[in-house]
């Protein structure tokens, strides 16, 4: 493959290794970007929209959401009081196919946050060329300070409220931050009742083995982020032995990426999560550290592994490549001229701005966008949707065979995309994504 021309940002040797520090004011990730992240999802939609030249109606129903539902819960607590929870879904588009999109639970989920995320499913269900919608759900809570049985009547509450929004060919939900297996097996069993006992595996994926989940579904996303991280070293003419990354968030995405990672070579020197990070420039040990999070609900103090830092300080640190894993608007005007990785791979949803993509542009970093490098989770949701409905179950070989083979197959697409039409990764990934949403909304005719 010849080398892409100037703006596709795919040349490691052009990022700016020297890069000022940040001062104590503007390197703060937190800073915040002009833009929420709706309308950063909007700018990058608009531009794609613009190249393709779709017409008016088109972009303007595909610039909203379709349907948003939202439900107050009242949920009795342990203490006997009642506390209502604000909670969502909402159907960016089922043009594809039926909606699909994890749930989250978060004290600062808000509508415009699940809008912009429902809307980035439609578009990575795109790119990755599988038969779903775009779709996401949350709800406004602290999952850390909740007990498992109010977690559970939250979780059987929302499913009521969503009855008939949720539905095997209709919204498919999944986990997301703050949501596992366990609250897909309520999902599934509260749904199940409310159909007259009919068992409706289908509902939702990310399950229990026990109830219809899929092998491989726990480190699909961490799987697909490392797969993407391979090929694009490989198409930058470089070896993963030996060079260095650092992973924000250490959650599902975050941890099994740093694991994977480390597998194929590459040090892992920062890592951290909401209570902070940890650095050591030799490599962290990942299991030691999963081991260290599992015991005391976080990274937290007391690690031994490496000395502390803050997640801005992670953000710039001199490494090679970095992934940020935990939530939006991280990236943004006033870090991304201090980034020192030449790669970023987005394993969260949205972590960087839209108006801190042409400073990451200029610089030359490569960006593995989210609706292509974090689509590992939705790709084996899909079969495992395929599995329950078929009643036949694969191996954890054949789920993952599938898995790398599709995300692969979109990488390359994407990858060709940039250098034929001279643009960035994430441009080339939602021209194709618009394209193919668009090509199937002309074929459901007219309104
Ligand atoms: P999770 O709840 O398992 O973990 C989230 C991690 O991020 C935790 O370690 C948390 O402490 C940390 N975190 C949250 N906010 C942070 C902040 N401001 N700074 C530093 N750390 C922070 O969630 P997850 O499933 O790993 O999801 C992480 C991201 O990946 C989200 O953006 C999610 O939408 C996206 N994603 C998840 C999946 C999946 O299959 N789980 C698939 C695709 C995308």
């Amino acid at each position: 493959m010849s080398r892409p021309k100037d703006k596709t940002q795919l040349e490691p040797q052009k990022v700016e290794r020297e890069a000022a520090a940040p001062s104590q004011t503007d390197g703060n990730a937190s800073s915040p970007s002009k833009l929420d992240p709706y309308e950063s999802m909007l700018s990058r939609f608009y531009k794609a929209a613009d190249a393709l030249g779709i017409s008016a109606d088109e972009r303007e129903i595909l610039s909203k959401p379709a349907e948003i539902h939202i439900a107050h819960l009242p949920v009795a607590m342990d203490d006997g009081s009642v506390r209502v929870f604000e909670s969502y879904r909402i159907i960016h588009s089922r043009v594809l196919g039926p909606g699909k999109g994890g749930i989250r639970y978060a004290p600062k989920v808000n509508m415009r946050e699940v809008m912009a995320l429902a809307a980035w499913m439609t578009w990575k269900c795109a790119v990755v060329n599988i038969p779903y919608g775009g779709a996401k759900g949350g709800i406004s809570c602290d999952p850390k300070k909740m007990s498992v049985g109010e977690l559970e009547r939250l979780t059987r509450a929302y499913t009521r409220a969503m009855a008939e929004v949720f539905g095997p060919d209709k919204d498919i939900p999944a986990p997301d931050m703050g949501t596992s297996a366990r609250e897909m097996a309520w999902i599934v069993d509260e749904y199940s009742r409310l159909n007259k006992g009919n068992f409706i595996p289908a509902v939702v994926t990310g399950k229990p083995l026990e109830l219809g989940g899929s092998k491989g579904r726990v480190e699909a996303t961490g799987r697909g982020v490392t797969m993407v991280t391979l090929q694009a070293l490989q198409r930058m003419g470089k070896r993963p032995e030996g060079l260095s990354a650092a992973v924000q968030g250490f959650g599902n995405v975050g941890s099994i990426t740093a694991r994977y990672l480390s597998q194929h070579g590459i040090r892992v020197v920062a890592i951290s999560d909401t209570t902070g990070g940890y650095y050591n420039e030799n490599g962290i040990l990942i299991h030691q550290a999963i081991q260290h999070r599992d015991k005391n609900g976080g990274l937290l103090e007391g690690f031994k592994g490496g000395e502390r830092i803050s997640n801005e300080e992670l953000l710039t640190l001199p490494v090679d490549i970095l992934v940020p894993a935990a939530t939006e608007d991280q990236i943004t005007p006033a870090n991304a001229p201090h980034i020192k990785a030449w790669l970023i791979v987005e394993g969260a949803n949205g972590p960087t701005t839209a108006d801190a993509d042409p400073i990451l542009n200029e610089r030359g970093i490569t960006v593995i966008p989210d609706i292509l490098a974090n689509a590992g989770g939705v790709i084996v949701s899909y079969y495992e949707w395929v599995q329950n409905r078929r009643g036949h179950y694969y191996t954890e070989a054949e789920v993952q065979e599938r898995a790398d083979n599709t995300i692969r197959q979109a990488f390359d697409e994407v990858f060709a995309r940039a250098v034929s039409q001279k643009v960035s990764l994430r441009e080339a990934a939602y021209l194709i994504a618009v394209e193919r949403v668009v090509r199937a909304l002309r074929m459901h005719g007219r309104y």
